[in-house]
């Protein structure tokens, strides 16, 4: 479904559209022209539905070349190793979580904690995906003819990234789960997530003054993101932590 000029949204689960499986976090489809890449590959339990809609988007797989990884949670990511195998799509995330990825690990992914909570189907075993290249902060990946800025960005999770993209004037943020609409988090009781961490992730992307946000889960911002993002900055600010997603 396009979103934005050069911008599909092709899987979103139960906290988003409804689009895809429900573990399926926002997945993103960047038109790069020549190549495409997907931000995010949803939680792998259906990952043909999220094929579906990149081809009723009218794009070959075949066109889609790179998979950039916010970070390591399954229902970013345990989609990953199906579409890494299935297609060759060159697997790109931050240097940090790059060895959870490779190894399938449930306690770094804090799967096996999801799982004990209830909030992951018990059994599901993390697929372990090779990672073709590692960022971190400044880092640039091109898809195409367009830049995305890689922006580390923990709170969340450790290892986690932010894409920035710039065309026309328009900055673009690809925000994971750092923030959402209205100036939503997401702290969980996981073994990484740190509110220092996060206020100054939320600080830096503030001053990114962005015009729109694609974050990992419920609506996309096409203008006034900064606004947004605003709001959970200030809460920190005031010492408060903002509300949950
Ligand atoms: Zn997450």
């Amino acid at each position: 479904m396009r979103i934005a000029e050069r911008v599909y949204l092709v899987g979103s689960g139960k906290f988003g559209m409804e689009l895809s499986e429900p573990t399926d976090c926002n997945v993103y489809l960047l038109d790069g022209g020549e190549e495409c890449a997907l931000i995010d590959a949803g939680g792998g339990l259906e990952p043909e539905r999220i094929e579906a809609h990149i081809e009723a988007s009218g794009f070959r797989m075949e066109r889609v070349r790179t998979l950039v990884l916010t970070h390591a949670h399954a229902d970013h990511a345990a989609g990953a190793a199906y579409f890494q195998k299935t297609y060759g799509m060159k697997v790109i995330a931050a240097a940090e979580a790059a060895p959870w990825l490779e190894g399938g690990d449930m306690d770094k992914t804090s799967l096996r904690h999801a799982q004990r909570g209830g909030v992951y189907p018990p059994g599901f075993v993390f697929p372990p995906c090779p990672v073709a290249r590692t960022v971190r902060e400044g880092d640039e990946i091109a898809i195409g003819d367009l830049t995305l800025r890689v922006i580390d960005s923990p709170g969340h999770a450790r290892g986690h990234i932010c894409l920035l993209w710039e065309e026309g004037g328009q900055r673009s943020l690809f925000a994971g789960d750092t923030v959402f609409a209205g100036g939503k988090v997401v702290i969980q009781y996981i073994w990484d997530c740190r509110i220092d961490e996060y206020a100054a992730t939320l600080a830096k992307l503030h001053a990114l003054g962005a015009d729109r946000l694609f974050p990992g889960h419920g609506p996309f911002l096409l203008a006034r993101a900064h606004a947004h993002i605003e709001r959970a900055h200030a809460c920190f600010e005031r010492l408060e932590v903002p509300p949950n997603l």
